[in-house]
């Protein structure tokens, strides 16, 4: 600020990235009209531009909503599986019931996702190439294409032949790794935000959620694709196998644990997100 109130130096508008030096602090910016008060004070999520936040609050909603409802779907397809039995009863019209429900359930988490991961304005073209946002938005893309292959393989049969098996397995391999990818680097960039709420508390859980979710449940999901792509194929010797799937199920407890750690934490990130998409609606005029 200079002797007439106005921007001594360089700073970038939160709402648009035009370059405000020069400008009285009570003005508004020349490009989109916000006031020029709401980027004097930081990056932090109160005083950005509340369209954006808004949208990153029910992006981050959704996700967390349509996480609870896949576990809750889960429970319920497994009780039904055994009540009513590998074949007979379990009919294939019930089958492809769940399968498109789970498939539903995919499309509202890839949206919530992408929501949650909008693109801030007050960034300008200072958004490193590399930001977890964009890892994450690209990771994403691949596991929504390569689940869509993956799902097309099952429903075309692909896997008669050990050839064939080997290559479904791929690509279901490499849907995971794109799966934890996404999810490690979102979480990555959910603390980022929960340092501008400012939240360091919060900001440390999702640090530790951000290595400790895609490995607890990544060993786990890796260790099962691993000993099913075993049971069709009886590469391994038996006895190893049997040792193999013992541990393979025992990587559940941690993945249990950590995952609905982890679901609670977004939840409170969620949670805090709309409140400050809240204020940011109410502090300043648009
Ligand atoms: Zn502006």
């Amino acid at each position: 600020m200079d002797d007439e109130g106005r921007l001594a130096g360089d700073l970038p508008c939160l709402c648009c990235g035009y370059n405000l030096r020069g400008l009285p602090a009570e003005s508004r910016c020349p490009e989109c009209g916000a006031a020029v008060g709401r980027s004097v004070y930081g990056n932090k999520l109160a005083y950005c531009e509340p369209s954006w936040l808004t949208a990153v609050a029910r992006g981050t909603n959704l996700l967390v909503y349509a996480l609870i409802l896949r576990i809750v779907f889960n429970i319920v397809s497994m009780v039904i599986f055994v009540a009513l039995g590998m074949g007979g009863a379990y009919s294939a019209a019930v089958g492809y019931a769940f399968w498109g429900a789970s498939i539903l359930l995919g499309v509202i988490l890839a949206i919530g996702c992408w929501m949650a991961t909008s693109f801030d304005p007050a960034l300008g073209k200072q958004e490193n190439m590399y930001s977890a946002r964009r890892i994450a938005r690209g990771a994403l893309i691949a596991t929504v294409l390569l689940g869509a292959i993956d799902n097309l393989l099952n429903l075309a049969g692909f896997g008669a032949t050990q050839v064939q098996l080997f290559l479904h397995s791929g690509v279901s391999f490499a849907s995971l790794i794109s799966y934890l990818i996404c999810t490690g680097a979102f979480l990555q960039h959910a603390r980022s935000m929960a340092l501008r709420i400012p939240d360091q508390a919060m900001a440390s859980k999702l640090r530790l959620a951000t290595w400790g979710w895609p490995i607890s449940v990544g060993v786990y999901l890796a260790g099962m694709q691993i000993m099913t792509l075993n049971a069709a194929t009886q590469i391994m010797p038996a006895a190893l196998a049997t040792a193999l799937w013992g541990i393979a199920r025992l990587a559940a407890i941690p993945a249990l644990v950590f995952g609905l750690w982890t679901l609670s934490l977004l939840s409170k990130y969620r949670k805090a997100l709309l409140a400050t998409a809240a204020q940011a609606r109410s502090s300043w005029a648009q």
